[in-house]
């Protein structure tokens, strides 16, 4: 048996109606730009998560500078970021001429309240809280040290869509809260798109008019703006997409379910998850025991037609394209050893039981 590391179709083929419906309706409507379909997908996501005002984007980087910009966050503020994440959490501050400050990440993958104190300086302005993997981040502490340094809090939901924090979803707790729809998100979209929420007007204005040219008015420039809208056909999808979120969360969790109670190999170590949290796994990371290497670990899956994945294998602290902060190997431990060791195991919609029985059998097998 071979078990691909995710087969977008599946996703695909089980709405297949639904989703070319959508598509053939903004094809036939001569409206492909900023229209109904994008409006109804922002009232549609903000009634889903509770909050006021959501602004349809052309993708999750764009969504976290936006949002950052309409905080007034730029050049001379430092915006701290977990170094365990996604390179566009802290490419979206870079991109806004602020600096960011990478800290560390507690057992749960989110970044720590006690890291955050650490790392507030007179120029602290906003920390970027990563649900990383589907994962719901420590809010409490960390809405509590914020609010303590005056610093703004902006959520990348980029992984967690339909995650609960206490009975809260992801995306309601910051001042702002930012999601990807590409393809493989827990909502995704056919192509690029995202979105920036929060319950407050002014940042939502902003942040409307910097994805048009920093327009409010056709031909009148307030705002330094940019393109970056979500398109009519996209918003098309996502609508059909937001109706089946549960139905893939739920889906994922079952597989998840399965992994944390039968993978029994005390050579591969399998993530804890945080009290008081609904999880959707976006990606369901192991991790090799002392002794034993991740390639090892990989290739064998690979061997056994199990295809994995790393996410990610480079830390944002020690990328290439962050040099110039001259951050050295040891300056974030956890986060390096993150990097150095995990494994994203097979975890997709319309993944069947067979294929997760089977990735469980070949992990039980290890080593042969
Ligand atoms: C995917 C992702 C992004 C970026 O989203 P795009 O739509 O690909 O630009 C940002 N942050 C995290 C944590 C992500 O996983």
């Amino acid at each position: 048996m071979e078990v691909e590391f995710s087969v977008l179709r599946r996703q695909y083929q089980r709405y297949e109606k639904e989703w070319e419906e959508a598509g053939l309706r903004v094809m036939r409507s001569g409206q492909y730009i900023l229209g109904e379909e994008v409006r109804k997908f922002e009232n549609e996501f903000a009634k889903y998560l509770g909050v006021r005002h959501c602004v349809g984007v052309g993708n999750g980087l764009d969504a976290l500078r936006l949002a950052l910009e309409g905080l007034g966050i730029g050049a001379g503020d430092e915006v701290i970021v977990p170094a365990n994440t996604f390179i566009a959490t802290a490419l979206a501050v870079s991109e806004t001429g602020a600096k960011p400050v990478f800290v560390d990440v507690d057992l749960y993958f989110g970044i720590c309240a006690s890291e955050i104190e650490r790392a507030v300086t007179k120029n602290t302005k906003a920390v970027m809280v990563v649900h990383l993997y589907g994962q719901p981040c420590d809010m409490d502490s960390i809405m509590e040290v914020s609010r303590k340094h005056n610093l703004y809090v902006v959520e990348d939901c980029a992984q967690s869509h339909g995650a609960y924090y206490r009975g809260c979803l992801t995306g309601t707790f910051g001042d702002v809260a930012c999601f990807s729809f590409y393809p493989t998100k827990p909502i995704g979209a056919l192509g690029d798109a995202g979105a920036v929420v929060t319950n407050q007007l002014d940042v939502a204005e902003r942040v409307r008019m910097l994805r048009n040219y920093g327009s409010q008015k056709k031909y009148q420039h307030e705002l330094l703006g940019y393109n970056s809208r979500m398109d009519e056909i996209q918003a098309a999808f996502l609508q059909v997409a937001l109706r089946h979120e549960r139905e893939g969360a739920n889906e994922r969790q079952k597989i998840a379910a399965m992994y944390l109670k039968e993978i029994k190999n005390d050579k591969m170590i399998l993530p804890q998850l945080r009290e008081g949290t609904e999880h959707v796994f976006h990606i369901f990371p192991i991790f090799p025991a002392q002794g034993f290497e991740r390639e090892e670990i990989c290739n064998y899956f690979k061997a056994h037609g199990v295809y994995t994945q790393i996410h990610y294998p480079i830390p944002c602290h020690l990328e290439e394209c962050y040099k110039d902060l001259s951050y050295h190997v040891g300056d974030i431990p956890y986060a390096e050893y993150c990097a150095a060791s995990e494994i994203s195991l097979p975890m997709y919609i319309g993944m069947t039981i067979e294929e997760a029985e089977y990735v469980i059998q070949v992990a039980n097998d290890f080593p042969r």
